[in-house]
C-alpha cells in the first residue's frame, strides 16, 4: 500500500483499521428479523410493526414488483413521509433488485417531473396527498405503474377511520382513482405471501439514487451502492462504542428521503435492532416533542435548525427529554449556543456536531461522543475515511491552511448516473485512492480534528477580502433576539459584493437593523459587518431543513435591481 501521511494526524480514539461487511441493505433487515423478531422495528402515531412483520411486508412488496415486472436495476421512485410505508416500500423495493430514487415531498410538479424523467422511474410509491401533483405531469415521465397509500392506512383503530373524516373537514383529503396502473399499496401487499424474493441482490448494485445539488444547479442523481451505504452504518456503529443492539429507540424526525437520515435514522436502525419512532413532520415541533416523550428515544439525529426550534419552543418545558442519550448533528454549522442549551433541556444529553455530503452516503466526519470534542469542529475522520485538505493544484496543504476538503473511503459515491462529465470533475485519482472534492473550504489541525471555513461557491468577496458568511451568522445569532439568520452576497458597485444579512427574531423580541450592525461591528472586523439586514417571520428551508442561502442572495439580489 501507498504511504499515507495523513493518518499520522488522527487522533487516537478513533479505529482507522476498520473495513466495511460488504453485506447488502436486505441482509441487514433479514439479520434484524432473524435477531429480533418480536423487538418492534417501526412506532408511527401509536401503531407497532415488528421486525418480523417489517420484513414479511418488504417481501411481500418484493413478491408483487416482480410479478408488475419490475427488473433488477429498474428505478422506482418513493415519495413519502417518514411513516412506515416508506420503510416497507424501501427495502421490498431494494429486495426486488430495484433501485430506489429518494422523492422529495416538498417537490412541485417541474422538479417531480425532472427527476422521474432523469432517473427514468417506471414505478412510483406516493401517498395520495402528493398524486395531484402527479397528475399535473403524468404524460411527460416514463411513469407506468403507481402504488398510492394514505397516512390512515398506517394508523391504528380508531385513528385511522378518524384521520379521513379530519382530513375532509379541512379540505386536504385527497380522493385517488384507483384505475389502470394505479393500485393501493395496502391492496398490493394483501395479495402476496411474504417468501423470499426470487432476486438476487450484490454489494455494487446501486440502491439508491439521491438528487444533490438542488440549491445549486440541476440536480443530479448520485448513485450509492448497498457496500457504499451499508458501509457508513458500520462506520458510524464503529463509531459510537456504546450503542446496544435491541435496545435502542431512535427518533427519526429527519427525513428518510435525504441520505442523512436514511442513513442514520433508518438503516443504522435496522443494523443494531433499535426501534424507529416515525414523526412524519419535523416542522411540527409539538409532533416531535409528543413523540420523544412517548417513545423514550435514546437516539436523536438532526440538523441545527431542529435543535434550535425545540430549544425556543414554548412547549418544550412541559416534556420530558431526558431519555435522549446521544445526537449527532449534520448538515450545516452547530452553533455552540444551540448545543449548550439542547444538553441543558435534555440533562445531559450528549449532542455532537458531525459532517457529511450526499455523495458520502453521508457522514465523514464527527466528534467523538465519549472524547474530548472540539468547539466549532466537524471532528475527526470517521473510522475508514481518509480526509485531507488541498490548495487548486490538488496539493496536501500543512495543518491549519485552508484548502478544499477530499474524502476517500468505502462510503464514496459511484458517480452521477447519466453524468460522465459531472462524475469526472467530482471523483480524482491520487495517492492511490479515489477522492470525494466535497467543495467544502476546511482547515485540520495537528490533532486531526477538521473545521469547514465554508462553502467554496458561499464565499462572499467585497473589496478584495474573502467573507465567509459563516462567521457573520456566528455574530448574528449570538444576538439574544435572533432565531435564525443567513449572511449572503449582493452586489456592491464599489465592492463587487457587499453583506446582506437576513434574519428572524425569536417571538415577541424587537431589534433595528441599526443595532444589529453595531452589534456585528462589536466581534467583526468593518469590512464583515452587514451592510444591510432584512427581517422575515422564517427563513425559508429545504426539506431537510437547511436554510436555503442562494433563494436569499437572488431574492436579495432582484429587490437591488427594482430599486
Ligand atoms: P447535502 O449533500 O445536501 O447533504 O449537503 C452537504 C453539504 O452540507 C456539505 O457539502 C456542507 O457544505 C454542508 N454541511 C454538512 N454538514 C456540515 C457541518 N457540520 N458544518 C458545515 N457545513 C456542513
Amino acid at each position: 500500500p501507498l504511504p499515507r501521511p495523513w493518518l499520522q494526524h488522527y487522533e487516537r480514539g478513533v479505529p482507522h483499521d476498520f473495513s466495511p461487511s460488504g453485506r447488502t441493505l436486505p441482509q441487514l433487515l433479514e439479520e434484524a428479523a432473524a435477531q429480533y423478531p418480536e423487538r418492534v422495528a417501526l412506532s408511527f402515531l401509536g401503531a407497532t410493526t415488528t421486525y418480523r412483520a417489517l420484513l414479511d411486508d418488504a417481501r411481500r412488496l418484493a413478491n408483487a414488483l416482480r410479478k408488475m415486472g419490475v427488473q433488477p436495476g429498474d428505478r422506482v421512485s418513493i415519495m413519502l413521509p417518514n411513516c412506515p410505508q416508506f420503510v416497507v416500500s424501501f427495502y421490498g423495493a431494494l429486495m426486488a433488485g430495484a433501485t430506489v430514487v429518494n422523492t422529495s415531498p416538498m417537490y412541485t410538479p417541474h422538479e417531480l417531473q425532472h427527476q422521474l424523467a432523469d432517473s427514468g422511474s417506471e414505478t412510483l410509491i406516493m401517498l395520495d396527498a402528493f398524486y395531484p401533483r402527479y397528475e399535473q405531469i403524468r404524460d411527460s415521465v416514463p411513469v407506468r405503474r403507481v402504488l398510492v397509500t394514505g397516512i390512515q392506512d398506517a394508523l391504528p383503530f380508531p385513528k385511522n377511520v378518524l384521520y379521513p373524516v379530519k382530513a375532509r373537514r379541512e379540505g386536504r383529503w385527497v380522493q385517488v382513482k384507483i384505475e389502470g396502473q394505479t393500485l393501493p399499496l395496502r391492496a398490493v401487499l394483501r395479495s402476496q405471501a411474504p417468501a423470499a424474493p426470487d432476486a438476487t441482490v450484490s454489494p455494487d448494485d446501486v440502491a439508491l439514487l439521491q438528487y444533490t445539488g438542488g440549491t445549486t444547479g440541476v440536480p443530479k442523481g448520485a448513485m450509492l451502492t448497498h457496500r457504499n451505504l451499508v458501509a457508513n452504518c458500520e462506520q458510524a456503529r464503529a463509531w459510537m462504542t456504546d450503542l446496544r443492539g435491541g435496545q435502542e429507540v431512535t427518533l427519526a424526525a429527519i427525513p428518510f428521503f435525504h441520505v442523512y437520515g436514511m442513513t442514520v435514522a433508518m438503516n443504522l436502525s435496522v443494523l443494531i435492532g433499535a426501534t424507529i419512532a416515525l414523526v412524519p413532520n419535523p416542522r411540527d415541533i409539538k409532533m416531535v416533542l409528543g413523540e420523544i416523550s412517548r417513545s423514550g428515544a435514546t437516539l436523536f439525529p438532526g440538523v441545527p435548525t431542529l435543535y434550535n426550534a425545540i430549544n425556543n419552543h414554548p412547549d418544550t418545558p412541559r416534556h420530558n427529554l431526558t431519555s435522549i442519550r446521544a445526537c449527532i448533528s449534520g448538515s450545516a454549522p452547530l452553533l455552540l449556543e444551540t448545543a449548550r442549551r439542547f444538553r441543558e433541556i435534555t440533562h445531559g444529553a450528549n449532542l455532537v456536531e458531525g459532517y457529511g455530503l450526499t455523495e458520502a452516503s453521508p457522514i465523514t466526519h464527527t466528534n467523538p461522543i465519549f472524547g474530548e470534542q472540539k468547539v466549532g469542529s466537524i471532528g475527526l475522520p470517521m473510522p475508514g475515511v481518509d480526509a485531507i485538505v488541498v490548495d487548486e493544484q490538488g496539493q496536501t496543504v500543512a495543518p491549519g491552511e485552508v484548502g478544499e476538503l477530499w474524502v476517500a473511503g468505502p462510503m464514496v459515491m459511484k458517480g452521477y448516473w447519466g453524468r460522465p462529465d459531472e462524475t469526472a470533475q467530482t471523483l480524482a485519482q491520487a495517492h492511490g485512492l479515489t477522492w470525494l472534492k466535497t467543495g467544502d473550504m476546511a482547515v485540520m489541525d495537528e490533532g486531526g480534528f477538521f473545521r469547514i471555513v465554508d462553502r467554496k461557491k458561499d464565499l462572499i468577496i467585497a473589496g478584495g477580502f474573502n467573507i465567509y458568511p459563516r462567521e457573520v451568522e456566528e455574530v448574528l445569532m449570538m444576538h439574544p433576539a435572533v432565531l435564525e439568520a443567513a449572511a449572503v452576497g449582493v452586489p456592491d458597485e464599489y465592492r463587487g459584493e457587499s453583506v446582506h444579512a437576513v434574519v428572524a427574531l425569536k417571538p415577541g423580541q424587537q431589534v433595528s437593523d441599526k443595532e444589529l450592525m453595531a452589534h456585528c461591528r462589536t466581534e467583526l472586523s468593518p469590512y464583515k459587518v452587514p451592510r444591510s439586514v432584512e427581517f422575515r417571520d422564517e427563513l425559508p428551508k429545504t426539506a431537510a431543513m437547511k436554510i436555503l442561502r442562494r433563494q436569499l442572495a437572488q431574492d436579495a439580489r432582484e429587490r437591488l435591481q427594482k430599486s
